[in-house]
């Protein structure tokens, strides 16, 4: 008998499909700030199930990257929890892959050495990881060519390609993404999107996936999980149940266009948009 694994995992299960469960219950962080302090995040909860890919949308300043950074263990909630595969937070996660909008790469590296990076300082074996990463680099549309260049001579498209190998070549089970496409352009964004979704597909990791795209967010995700504005929460969450891979161009599906609209109405009624 051929067994089936749904695409929506439960999350119940701590790890599943190469990835774990990310759990969120009454997360809030406080910053302080002199004598007064600045809530964030007010009681935010949610479920991203092993191998889900799910995105958070919401206005500059509503507490999505501080959310991201509590995920990864880098700085503590002031409220609440988050657990990965089910474990209490107890410092930086290691078993994460982490992809900021700016890429980050060392300049005195070339691709292939940025990527390298995590296998060297993780003390993994260099010979097959160095065959890994040139695989996944191609996978990432970055041909061996290439591989040899530094930062500067790539395009900002191909560093963030190398960011994302970067992020991924110690097979972890959480990817964390915070506007990993946000200073790229619409063509190489779509682009971009559609080769992170094969990926996706062929890996199962879990994904939190931060953007201020709607179009990004309904193209990419199983589910979106919508914030309001500071002091962030998470006021709505949308299966979005569309075949894979998703086209290029979404919006001449009657179903996207029902997500979309959902979304925009809910930034609507915050009062986050006008009209
Ligand atoms: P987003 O990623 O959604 O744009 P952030 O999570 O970066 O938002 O920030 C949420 C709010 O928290 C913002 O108002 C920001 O100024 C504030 N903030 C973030 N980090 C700190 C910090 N270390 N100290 C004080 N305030 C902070
Ligand atoms: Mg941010």
């Amino acid at each position: 008998m051929v067994e089936v694994t749904p695409a929506h995992s439960t999350v119940s299960a701590a790890t599943a499909a190469g990835g774990a469960s990310i759990v969120g219950r009454g997360v809030s962080k406080r910053f302080a700030a002199g004598a007064t302090s600045f809530v964030a995040l007010d009681d935010v909860s949610f479920e991203i199930g092993g191998g889900e890919f799910v995105s958070l949308i919401g206005p500059s300043g509503c507490g999505k990257s501080t959310l991201m950074l509590i995920a990864a263990g880098l700085i503590p909630a002031t409220g609440g929890e988050i657990r990965v595969a089910g474990k209490p937070m107890s410092g930086p996660l290691t078993d994460v892959g982490i992809v900021f909008q700016d890429h980050l790469l060392l300049d005195f590296r070339t691709a292939l050495a940025n990527v390298m990076l995590q296998p060297e300082v993780r003390a993994m074996p260099l010979a097959s990881k160095r065959e890994e990463a040139l695989r996944l680099l191609a996978k990432l549309g970055i041909p061996d060519i290439a591989c040899g260049r530094y930062p500067n001579q790539l395009s900002g498209g191909m560093r963030q390609r190398v960011s994302i190998a970067r992020a991924l070549i110690h097979q972890p089970s959480v990817l964390l993404m915070d506007e990993p496409f946000g200073a790229l352009d619409a063509i190489t964004r779509t682009q971009i999107r559609h080769d992170l979704e094969l990926l996706w597909m062929e890996t199962r990791k879990t994904v939190l996936f931060i953007t201020h795209s709607i179009e990004e967010a309904i193209g990419l995700s199983d589910r979106v999980l919508v914030m309001s504005p500071n002091p962030g929460r998470i006021v709505d969450e949308i299966a979005i149940d569309l075949p894979r891979p998703r086209p290029a161009v979404l919006g001449e599906d009657a179903s996207f266009n029902k997500y979309a609209e959902r979304i925009h109405h809910a930034f609507l009624k915050m009062g986050v948009i006008k009209y």
